[in-house]
């Protein structure tokens, strides 16, 4: 099928934004987005200026007076399910057009990308059917009483936006209930990861969303589309999934009209090994958690709590997991760790693997850049790396870095465990692994996060309460929490 957005390697293309159901060439400056594995240009992609960004929530605004705002849920959910089908029918074009921006292993993107970004549709399809909202019957001095009764709305226009590292899938966690929801939305793809965005465009068309309900800008953040979105007053509510740092410029963006925001932030995560644990479940299980999609996941883990009886048994163990990971060709499925998504990004990891040096590190493994061959030896790509021996005072201890590395230090009593899981202005995820059931529980019900695995790391149902504490966000994704953020309660009361 004739597509509007590059899917193969060996041609560049220009990308789009997509407004009002067209794809909106523009003269304004390009940027390159590069391939992470090779380093080569995949697409040249425009940046939106403020007046390309009040084009596309003008739309937004259009369209929700349009025949969007006139359907009824379940024809708004049908219209979803289509989007979710036409992502599937379009796997192979989602698939290398994820794999060429993020360079992640396509059977990653194959197993986890695509068929959630499919999925998240589809939950949120089910879920507009199924909300409910509050009545009372209400006592009154004449004994006739009155009904209360709340109606859910819309908010409006809502400005998404979001990372690079799950391109697909959290833009699609947002757009769906947005949509479910009768809003209409105006995204700002990552500017690393451009293209699953602008495809989603031809497969809104073709399931029959009208013009104007998915809207995509590209560009940057500050001083460009990002800041231009979240500034503008047609925008009703903000969404947003990545840094801190950024998600604190965004709320102070949304403070001006007093707009509601919705923030899921970084991490810092631990991960608490107990000596009760099944170990070989624990270690796969951790080293999923340290290193899949070369650490670039906010659930992940690079902080490893071991009680010390077994800690020299789990470090030598997970030194060998990492050793065993193999990075090259994202295409190849002999490949099972990428690079990360740009220079700029790799600099920033390695400064940490500089300094955990610089305060005493020992290296477990890793630390460095793996030799590969061409073209692989232009990408960004960084070793899997352990240290112990940090304090917690460390840098490395105490900041998130997004990268394929983690730091193991040892505790003896289950009380150590939650003080070090818990030291951290971070909240966002722990993974317990204790075979003790007494044990997941107390723990569980003590470590400041907003996700708690025990003895399981990203295993998902969507309709669970995501997201962060602390400093990892505001509000929580999946499932009916989804749709109190993208509707507001109205309530009406009526004498009788
Ligand atoms: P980032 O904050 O640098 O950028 C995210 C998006 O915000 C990009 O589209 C960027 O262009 C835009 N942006 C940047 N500055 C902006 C501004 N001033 N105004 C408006 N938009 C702006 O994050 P990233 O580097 O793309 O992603 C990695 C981060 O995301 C990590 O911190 C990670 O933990 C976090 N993350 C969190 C979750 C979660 O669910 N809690 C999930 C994935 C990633």
């Amino acid at each position: 099928m004739a597509t509007a957005v590059n899917t193969r390697a060996d041609k560049v293309a220009h990308l789009s934004h997509f407004i009002d159901g067209r794809f909106v060439p523009t003269a304004r400056s390009h940027f390159e987005n590069r391939n992470p594995a090779t380093g080569a240009i995949v697409n040249l992609v425009p940046e939106a200026d403020p007046a390309v960004v009040d084009d596309a929530v003008k739309a937004a605004k259009r369209a929700l007076k349009g025949p969007w705002g006139k359907m009824s849920e379940q024809q708004r959910s049908a219209i979803l399910r289509k989007v979710a089908d036409g992502i599937m029918a379009r796997f192979d074009d989602f698939l290398a057009a994820e794999v060429l921006d993020t360079g992640k292993p396509k059977s990653l993107a194959a197993h986890i990308d695509i068929p959630r970004g499919a999925a998240n549709f589809n939950i949120f399809a089910d879920q507009v059917l199924t909300l409910s909202t509050e009545t009372f019957r209400t006592a009154t001095p004449d004994g006739a009483g009155a009904l209360n009764y709340a109606i859910r709305v819309p908010r409006g226009v809502i400005g998404v936006i979001c990372p690079w590292n799950l391109p697909l899938l959290l833009l699609t966690w947002k757009v769906a209930p947005a949509l479910a929801c009768g809003n209409t939305v105006v995204v700002k793809p990552s500017e690393e990861t451009p293209t699953t965005a602008t495809l989603l465009g031809e497969v809104m068309n073709e399931a029959g969303v009208p013009p104007g309900v998915y809207n995509v800008v590209h560009g940057f953040g500050g001083d460009s589309s990002g800041e231009y979105l979240t500034r503008h007053p047609g925008v009703d509510g903000i969404t947003f999934t990545g840094e801190t740092g950024t998600g604190t410029a965004i709320m102070r963006a949304a403070a001006d009209g007093v707009r509601p925001v919705s923030l899921e932030l970084g991490g810092k995560n631990a991960s608490l090994v107990f000596a009760d644990c099944d170990l070989d479940k624990t270690i796969e299980g951790v080293t999923r958690a340290v290193f899949a999609n070369c650490g670039q996941v906010c659930l992940g883990t690079e902080r490893v709590y071991v009680q010390r009886p077994i800690l020299a048994a789990f470090t030598q163990r997970l030194k060998a997991a990492a050793e065993r990971l193999q990075p090259g060709n994202p295409f190849d499925t002999a490949t099972t760790i990428g690079p990360l998504i740009s220079q700029a990004h790799r600099d920033k990891v390695l400064s940490y693997y500089a300094r955990a040096k610089a305060d005493g590190a020992e290296i477990v493994t890793g630390g460095g850049i793996p030799a590969l061959p061409s073209p692989y030896s232009s990408g960004f790509f960084i070793a899997p790396t352990i240290w112990t021996g940090l304090a917690e005072t460390s840098a490395v201890m105490r900041e998130e870095i997004f990268g394929p590395c983690c730091s193991i230090v040892p505790f003896d009593d289950e009380d150590a465990a939650i003080a070090l899981a818990n030291d951290s202005p971070y909240g966002l995820a722990t993974a317990i692994w204790t075979e003790n059931l007494a044990r997941a529980h107390r723990v569980a019900a003590q470590v400041e996060v907003g996700i708690t695995w025990v003895n399981a790391w990203f295993l998902r149902d969507l309709r669970t309460p995501f997201g962060g504490s602390k400093q990892s966000g505001i509000g929580r994704e999946g499932g009916v929490h989804s749709m109190e953020f993208y509707t507001e309660l109205r309530n009406v009361c009526i004498k009788l």
